[in-house]
């Protein structure tokens, strides 16, 4: 158990580019068909798993409670620490990194952000990053079809100290 210090931004399809199967939730239960795609093939035997995955339609999958530790980020580091997966929370976008990513997850992303910054006292803003930015040169998702100002200007749009707005 451990209070989450930094939140994860992924984007996850399987097989790459394709939308709207359970080939995801499949990969993070240990479930997914090694065979039957010859990208499975490629990362046979891979085990990972995500605190939440976000598909297309915006619905919530949750795969390991917050305060436990999930295998999303891989070799990384953020500031001076490494071993993201230590004190991560890992949220995975159904997408792909040039596609734009659906108004849903957005509209999703954005109220579980608001849930997770309102319960940890640990996590912030500032400690939400893409896990390109905590792998840098080995993982480009959620790539640069996520809008982060689209992020940034919801998350200020909830905060209370966001500032002067007359509606
Ligand atoms: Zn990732």
């Amino acid at each position: 158990m451990y209070d989450p210090e930094l939140i994860v931004i992924h984007g996850i399809s399987l097989p790459p580019g394709e939308f709207g199967g359970h080939e995801i939730e499949q990969l993070f239960t240990n479930c997914l068909d090694w065979d039957r795609h010859p990208y499975f093939n490629e990362i046979r035997g891979l085990e990972v798993s995500s605190h939440l995955l976000i598909p297309r339609d915006g619905e919530l999958v949750q795969f390991v409670p917050f305060t436990q530790r999930a295998w999303h980020a891989g070799a990384s580091g953020f500031r001076d620490r490494s071993c993201c997966n230590d004190f991560s929370i890992g949220i995975e976008l159904e997408g792909e990194d040039e596609t734009p990513y659906d108004d849903r997850q957005y509209a999703a992303l954005l109220g579980t952000l608001q849930a997770l910054l309102a319960a940890y006292p640990t996590l912030s803003v500032r400690r939400i990053a893409a896990h390109s930015d905590i792998a840098p040169g080995r993982k480009t998702d959620p790539g640069p079809a996520f809008d982060w100002l689209r992020l940034y200007d919801g998350l200020s749009d909830a905060l209370p100290t966001s500032g002067n707005r007359r509606n």
